[in-house]
């Protein structure tokens, strides 16, 4: 059963764009704060972990409040949960744990890596997602180093670092396009939405988190004489 759910998450991780164990991570970190937002007090253990964290991290708290109006009730349960904490912290003020939101994303970020390993296998692995894996963009620099850190099957390695050497040629190439076509001798020369998307990419793909508003542009509004 837990090999099927992380085998479905590993698929539509990579049916999704950007580095798959990055976006399975932010999603675990995502449900730890619905899971908060939604039961609150009623799951003590989730709640005393926030309470000891003192709250979140800069960047979950920038996700609770569009999560506290779509995904976890409405308003009222971030009031109520905030309300909680006032009180709770009031006699304590030093946070003793690290975020607990940032600490569900490394947990599950561990595991899916692990299954990374596990499904790449030749013998024991899932061919299908292996061939997915291997259409795919690869992990970003950061989870490509952890999972060939992990990875000790001789195969398994050269599909991921195969993988990686392709993906990094292709973007790397869509680079070097997107410039060229910036110089005024070849503006004329419509870009592909993959070029269009490639310094985007290029930053996901080294530093694991897309730019900030990049995934806005759209990728054929492109003024030729920029
Ligand atoms: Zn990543
Ligand atoms: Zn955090």
């Amino acid at each position: 059963m837990a090999h099927a759910l992380t085998l479905a998450r590993w698929q539509a991780a990579l049916a999704a764009s950007g580095c798959p164990v990055c976006r399975m991570a932010q999603g675990a970190g995502r449900d730890f704060l619905i899971q908060v937002l939604r039961e609150g007090k009623a799951h003590a253990e989730v709640y005393e972990r926030v309470r000891d964290a003192g709250g979140f991290c800069e960047a979950h708290t920038s996700l609770l409040r569009p999560l506290g109006a779509t995904r976890g009730g409405d308003r009222r349960s971030l009031a109520r949960l905030y309300g909680w904490l006032l009180d709770d912290l009031a006699s304590d003020l030093t946070p003793r744990d690290p975020c607990p939101a940032c600490e569900a994303a490394a947990d599950y970020e561990r595991a899916s890596l692990a299954a990374l390993r596990d499904l790449l296998h030749p013998v024991t692995g899932d061919a299908d997602l292996r061939k997915r894996f291997e259409d795919g963009a690869g992990p970003c620099l950061h989870h490509f180093v952890a999972a060939a850190s992990l990875i000790e099957d001789g195969e398994s390695f050269r599909i991921l670092s195969d993988v990686q050497a392709r993906a990094w040629e292709a973007l790397s190439r869509d680079l070097k396009e997107y410039l060229r076509k910036h110089d005024y001798r070849f503006s004329r020369e419509p870009k592909t939405p993959a070029e269009e998307q490639s310094w985007i990419r290029a930053v996901a793909a080294i530093s694991g988190t897309p730019v900030e508003g990049g995934e806005r542009i759209p990728p054929e509004n492109h003024d030729e004489r920029d």
